[in-house]
């Protein structure tokens, strides 16, 4: 007999949300034990008491779980519980080793067993690697730029001679793409072979060329992977544009972090005047827009608010604000 265990959360107490919650961890728990249905024998649910809307066990029979006995209780509201919390216990005729599964927020409770991801995504200049860079910090955890390999891919076709980037024309570029990220005293190196391009890539004509270079499907899986291999491997913030929806949906901890393109376009003038780039701020707003619709309108893997992401405006605030605001949301969870 194995003995599962798994939890899972939700942002708020409706009955469609219990759904798709409970669905998502019987499916993962079944898939990640290699469960048939047949072998479920009972299933066990109790929820925080903030959960009143749907028994989750009536959520489970919906989804389809019908054969096992299905049981739902509701916990004592107890201070300082990870809020919307619904956790189970599968009872399943089967023999070895359980691996059990914390989900979204709950994952935040077992950090022993299963590392966890804070996903940072929003348009170009939302202020996101700043504030990863300090959430990284602040949790003792990797940050992972991911906008910095898509910016080495684009200087490496640009040096390869490529004005134009089409599939045909890149593709053949990535089998020997040298692309590596290092880690030096915490701090991201982007790496092309030996030479270190973390300051190349920052240059105004790469952000452009990223953006056009990003939105290749084949450029894309290629970092995909890559962004999914070193976040299996390691805690981390990850900063990009689809990193909630698309490189790890079941990141516990989504945002999505914006502002106005007026805002944003101040702040990133700013940057680049302090680099020593003499820019005029109506067309660093014009390129950001620009970049907003090549992102926002790509076919494959778009910037898109995932469904669970918490949505910052940082237009008002400052860094410190923004990261207490994020830090506030991650503990509430803890
Ligand atoms: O964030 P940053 O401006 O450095 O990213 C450079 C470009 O890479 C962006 O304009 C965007 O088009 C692309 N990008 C992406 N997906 C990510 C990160 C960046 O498409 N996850």
């Amino acid at each position: 007999m194995l003995a599962i265990r798994g939890a899972t959360t939700i942002t708020a107490d409706e009955p469609q949300q219990i759904r798709e919650a409970v669905a998502q961890l019987l499916r993962e728990i079944a898939e990640k034990n290699r469960l048939r249905a047949e072998e479920m024998l009972f299933i066990l649910f109790s929820n925080t008491a903030d959960i009143r809307s749907l028994y989750p066990a009536k959520a489970a029979r919906e989804a389809g779980f019908v054969s096992p006995a299905l049981f739902s209780a509701a916990e004592p509201d107890i201070a300082g519980a990870l809020p919307l919390c619904i956790r189970v216990l599968v009872l399943a005729e089967k023999e070895g080793k359980a691996a059990h599964v914390y989900l979204r927020g709950a994952a935040s409770l077992r950090k022993d067993l299963k590392k966890f991801a804070v996903a940072l995504d929003g348009p170009s200049g939302s202020g996101k690697s700043t504030v990863a860079k300090l959430l990284a910090e602040k949790f003792d955890i990797l940050y992972l730029d991911t906008g910095a390999m898509y910016r080495a891919c684009a200087l490496y076709a640009a040096r390869a001679g490529l004005s134009e980037f089409t599939e045909e024309a890149v593709r053949p570029l990535l089998a020997s793409l040298p692309l590596r990220v290092e880690y030096i005293d915490g701090a991201q190196h982007t790496m092309l072979g030996e030479e270190d391009v973390s300051e190349a890539i920052r240059r105004p004509e790469v952000s452009m060329a990223a953006s056009r270079i990003s939105a290749l499907r084949c450029v894309r899986e290629k970092m995909v992977e890559m962004q999914r291999k070193i976040a299996s491997e390691r805690s981390c913030v990850l900063d990009g544009r689809d990193i909630g929806s698309f490189v790890l949906p079941n990141a516990p901890f989504k945002f999505y972090v914006t502002a106005s393109s007026k805002v944003r376009a101040e702040r990133r003038c700013k940057e680049l005047r302090a680099k020593g780039f003499a820019v005029e701020l109506g067309a660093i707003q014009k390129e950001i827009e620009e970049r907003d619709a090549n992102d926002m309108n790509r076919e494959f893997s778009p910037l898109v608010r995932a469904e669970d992401a918490v949505l910052v405006d940082t237009s008002d605030l400052t860094i410190g604000e923004v990261v207490d605001t994020i830090c506030k949301k991650i503990q509430e969870k803890v």
